[in-house]
């Protein structure tokens, strides 16, 4: 699988890329699982904030620690924001019925999917973010073809 590799060095370009990003899966027909993973303040709401962006949500994006998940409706469209930080056990998921998130063309963006890891379905896009320096390194990998192509020219 390849990995696309791109160096994004401050908060508003975060925030941008993120909607460009947004834009390709905005555009995407079907569900979309995509794992953000990266350390406390690496920046993976950053992200979910410009990716909710290119869906028109130009309001606020709370982090959803405590609830877990906030939800974002554009028509037809949701947009599922998990915070899987301090979830306690993978069980817990089946408990709020998870499965039906992945569902319709729904996109799913996960924070902190390792605590999942066991119970949630296979990601269509991972973003890894790493610090370095002042700015951040993103790591992009769709195993699926499809996807895959659309990413290229971000
Ligand atoms: P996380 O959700 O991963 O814990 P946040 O999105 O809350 O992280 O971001 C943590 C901090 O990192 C914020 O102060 C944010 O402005 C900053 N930040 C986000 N992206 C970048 C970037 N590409 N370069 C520098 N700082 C960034
Ligand atoms: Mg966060």
């Amino acid at each position: 699988m390849e990995t696309l590799v791109r160096i994004i060095d401050n908060d508003s370009d975060m925030v941008a890329f993120g909607e460009r990003l947004g834009a390709i899966l905005a555009a995407y027909n079907g569900a979309l699982s995509v794992h953000l993973r990266g350390t406390l303040g690496a920046g993976k709401t950053t992200l979910t904030r410009g990716i909710l962006r290119a869906f028109g949500h130009t309001g606020a994006v709370k982090s959803p620690t405590y609830t877990l998940v906030e939800a974002y409706e554009f028509g037809a469209r949701r947009v599922y924001h998990f915070d899987l930080y301090r979830l306690g056990d993978p069980e817990e998921l089946e408990y709020m019925g998870i499965r039906d998130y992945f569902i319709d063309r729904n996109l799913c963006l996960i924070e902190w999917p390792e605590r999942g890891e066991g119970v949630l379905p296979a990601p269509d896009l991972t973003v890894h973010i790493c610090i370095a320096g002042d700015g951040r390194e993103l790591e992009l990998q769709a195993p699926g073809s499809a996807l895959q192509s659309l990413l290229i020219n971000l």
